[in-house]
């Protein structure tokens, strides 16, 4: 048993030799938070937090954990949505930003050796100057670090053309619960495809730091398309721009992205960017394509004309400035929603489905239901083109009403994304938050993860509280400060 916060700190100072250990209450409240309104509103700060320095530091400190029963939690830049990085049962956060060399870009193999804190940003600005890119594209693209978007699984914009995260990640290196580093992919290899073995980096990637904390990644990158053009859509009706998602694969084309905002986010990105002065509509959409400059025109020419009789206005262009005008209301529209509702916090909750392409018209109208029948506002976004959708619930967070009726909203989205034949988080991942939806999500399957996650972490101090946990009452966290008495 620990005797105190000040005595691991202490052990912890006398263990590792490349990291730095915090014990401060005030520095240990950055720590309480990630982007999600649950620790908005239940803020865990941790017993210690360690800046990690190195990777035997990472193995050493793993292992006095393991030894001790004390839970640690994997952190990049607490960028995430779900509570992922947050100790809920207390212990050590574990903060892998400091780690954050780009130790090798292999340009004939079309690889990157990374360390888990890059941020994503930095990588592709670095491997821009090869023109090559890691394609993955996410609006927090200056904040997730490697690291966390291997953890969780991210996706991103161009995900309807290029997939996942995890579709770019050939190897990890992986401290394990009791300190073993293992390399998965086949230790120095660089090979771009393997058969050989159980595709353990498939398990890592979208474990949210309960299996293991990365500490290496080698990535798959792509030569950069050399042309982009861009189509928009505005729709008067949301059945339109659904139609046109589908007719635009039917002809053929696979956009680089697909993205939707709706008549909300409209009205917010006219309130913020009064310039672009977007007509009313229900929904407006996006077709990014990339490729050869005569492909990449050939396509947007072709969506153009395909959704061009559903639609009340199109437009394309392959034009860097023009292109960068129409991109603008997407990318201002999660700081514009807030203006819809002046004063109001914006509640990341409930704010990550996807459903099956086909239903997103009904899915929209029926979060339209929820927030007239909740009476919280709800502006919604997201990546149409793989189904995946971010509702923007506005609320005065000083109301407890609206706090405790947002947390209803967030349930009746999650449920509503589970009826559509669809899953409770697209990209964001489950962390604390959605835990009590994995049962009805997964059924059995759950219970195969469970045993992955025994086998591997036996002890359970990998990031407690997440994805697995079944104990509704340790969400407010600290069943490891109580079980070790007062501190
Ligand atoms: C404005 C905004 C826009 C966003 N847009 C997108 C988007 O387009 N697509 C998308 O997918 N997400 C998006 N996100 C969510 C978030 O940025 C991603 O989930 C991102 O991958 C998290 O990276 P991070 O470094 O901040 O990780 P953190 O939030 O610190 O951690 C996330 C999870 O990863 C684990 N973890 C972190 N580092 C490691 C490691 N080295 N080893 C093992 N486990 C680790 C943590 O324990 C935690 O469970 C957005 C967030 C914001 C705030």
């Amino acid at each position: 048993m620990i005797a105190s916060a000040a005595s691991l700190a202490a052990d912890l100072r006398a263990l590792l030799t490349a990291s730095k250990v915090i014990d401060n209450p005030v520095e240990l409240a950055t720590y309480a938070y990630d982007a999600s309104f649950f620790t908005q509103i239940h803020p865990h700060p941790p017993e210690v937090a360690v800046i990690a320095g190195s990777r035997e530091d990472v193995s050493a400190l793993a292992r006095f954990a393991h030894a001790r029963g004390i839970p640690v939690t994997p952190r990049g830049a607490a960028s995430g949505q779900a509570a992922g990085s947050v100790a809920v049962q207390g212990g050590i956060v574990l903060s892998l930003h400091a780690m954050d060399r780009i130790l090798e870009i292999d340009r004939a193999n079309l690889q990157a050796i990374v360390e888990p804190g890059v941020v994503h940003a930095r990588l592709n600005e670095t491997l821009g100057r090869e023109r090559l890119i890691f394609p993955p594209d996410l609006g927090s693209t200056r904040m997730a670090t490697v690291g966390g978007m291997a953890s969780t699984n991210a996706h991103g914009m161009r995900a309807v053309k290029y997939g996942p995260t995890g579709s770019w990640v050939l190897g990890l290196e992986v401290v394990l619960a009791d300190g073993t580093v293992i390399e998965t992919g086949s230790i120095g290899s660089r090979a771009k495809q393997s058969s050989s073995g159980l595709d353990l980096t498939k398990a890592f990637v979208g474990s949210e730091g309960t299996l293991g904390i990365f500490t290496r990644l080698r990535l798959k990158v792509m030569p950069l398309p050399p042309a982009r053009a861009l189509v928009l859509g505005l729709f008067d009706r949301l059945e339109s721009a659904g139609e046109s998602v589908q007719a635009v694969f039917a002809a053929g084309i696979t956009p680089s992205a697909i993205e939707i905002v709706d008549q909300r986010c409209i009205q917010a990105i006219n309130l913020y960017r009064p310039a672009l002065r977007l007509p009313e509509a229900e929904a407006l959409l996006l077709f990014e394509v990339d490729g050869a400059p005569a492909g990449a025109r050939w396509e947007a020419e072709k969506i153009a004309e395909t959704i061009r009789s559903r639609a009340t206005r199109t437009e394309w262009s392959d034009e860097p400035g023009r292109m960068a005008a129409l991109w603008e209301g997407r990318s201002v529209v999660g700081a514009a929603i807030g203006l819809l509702r002046p004063g109001a916090n914006r509640a990341y909750c409930g704010e990550d489905i996807c459903v099956p392409v086909a239903r997103i018209p009904e899915t929209l109208r029926e979060i339209q239901r929820i927030s007239a029948e909740f009476t919280i506002p709800i502006a919604t976004y997201g990546h149409i083109g793989n189904g995946n959708l971010h509702p923007g619930h506005l609320i005065d967070a000083r109301d407890p009403s609206e706090v405790a009726r947002v947390q209803k909203v967030a349930d009746a989205i999650h449920d509503l994304a589970l009826r559509m034949g669809g899953t409770t988080t697209g990209e964001h991942g489950v962390g604390a938050v959605r835990r009590p939806f994995m049962e009805r999500e997964h059924g059995a399957a759950l219970g195969a993860m469970r045993a992955i996650k025994r086998a591997l972490d036996p002890r359970g101090i990998l990031n407690p509280g997440k994805i697995f946990a079944d104990d509704p009452g340790d969400e407010q966290g600290d069943s490891w400060r109580q079980a070790r008495g007062p501190g």
